[in-house]
């Protein structure tokens, strides 16, 4: 009996293992449609605010999947898949252009652009990158590429020689969901990048009455005193937006500031912005 019931267990995993694989496959096929045949894509922005002044900075560009059957997908069901399917370059590619079209018109200081490790390890990406904002002509300095820490960690000088070309563009870089992963405060100087964006685990952990966290002080000391701006992710409440403003954090991303929206609340934001 109990082989038998092992046998069956065996059977209902592999049965399931070939659901998840060929779930996988389609899945890549439909994405690769996706790409070549456009429509499906969209971006979502998110605004960015200086602390101080309460002041619209920015806003970076998030994509999301119109599918077709399963409705509208978060970018955590597809872009792992994209990564390991070499996909990425494409849809990053879509990604850049469409954000630059999009925002160039808009009155805002910085678009920032996430970019995956396997985007960056390709040696034609910061001309890629080039071409790209000459085609859409969009101000290289008007762009802030988003980057996390474990882009540099393998082998190889094309992650670093990357971001050294950009960098001569006059795009900035920004080290994202730093704290998480391969993040060594000693390695930071090293790294040549504009700015750190504060995960939002550390921001999520700044509670009532907690008297804040050791660990963002300092963070947010450190990247001060070698020079680099600081934005703080995840922000959701006015206990975290006031321990972030008193420990000197440039800049608050969050649900409490301003969630993910479509380019047309975009425009009437920048619009009331301006006053
Ligand atoms: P990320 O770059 O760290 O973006 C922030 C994520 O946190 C977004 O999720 C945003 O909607 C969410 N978020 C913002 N404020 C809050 C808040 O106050 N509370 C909570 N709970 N969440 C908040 P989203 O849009 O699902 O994106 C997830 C991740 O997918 C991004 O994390 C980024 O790493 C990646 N991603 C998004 N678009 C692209 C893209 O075009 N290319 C690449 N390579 N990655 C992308
Ligand atoms: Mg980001
Ligand atoms: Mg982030
Ligand atoms: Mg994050």
């Amino acid at each position: 009996v109990a082989k038998k019931g092992g046998r069956g267990r065996f059977a209902f995993f592999a049965d399931e293992m070939d659901a998840f694989v060929k779930d996988r496959q389609s899945l890549e096929a439909e994405l690769r449609a996706a790409l070549s045949e456009g429509g499906q894509l969209e971006l979502a922005y998110q605004p960015t605010f200086a602390t101080h002044s309460g002041k619209l900075s920015g806003v970076e560009a998030l994509v999301r999947w119109r599918h077709p059957t399963k409705g509208l997908l978060m970018p955590g069901t597809f872009i792992p898949l994209a990564e390991d399917t070499g996909l990425i370059e494409r849809l990053g590619e879509w990604v850049l252009a469409e954000a630059a079209r999009t925002a160039g018109a808009w009155p805002i200081e910085r678009l920032a652009v996430n970019v995956s490790q396997g985007q960056l390890k390709n040696p034609g990406f910061a001309d890629k990158v080039k071409a790209i904002l000459a085609e859409t002509g969009f101000e290289p300095d008007r762009l802030e590429l988003e980057i996390t820490e474990s882009s540099f960690a393998g082998n190889g000088p094309e992650a670093k020689d990357n971001v050294a070309k950009l960098r001569d563009q006059g795009i900035r870089i920004a080290l994202d969901d730093f704290g998480t992963g391969y993040s060594s405060l000693s390695h930071l100087r090293d790294l040549d990048v504009d700015r750190i964006k504060i995960d939002s685990s550390f921001t999520s952990a700044i509670l009532p009455g907690a008297g804040g966290s050791a660990i963002i002080r300092a963070i947010i000391d450190l990247a001060r005193a070698i020079g680099l701006n600081v934005t703080a992710e995840g922000v959701e409440t006015d206990e975290q937006r006031s321990f972030l403003s008193s420990v000197g954090c440039h800049e608050l991303q969050g649900y409490l500031l301003g969630r993910p929206m479509s380019a047309g609340q975009v425009s009437r934001l920048v619009e009331t912005a301006k006053g």
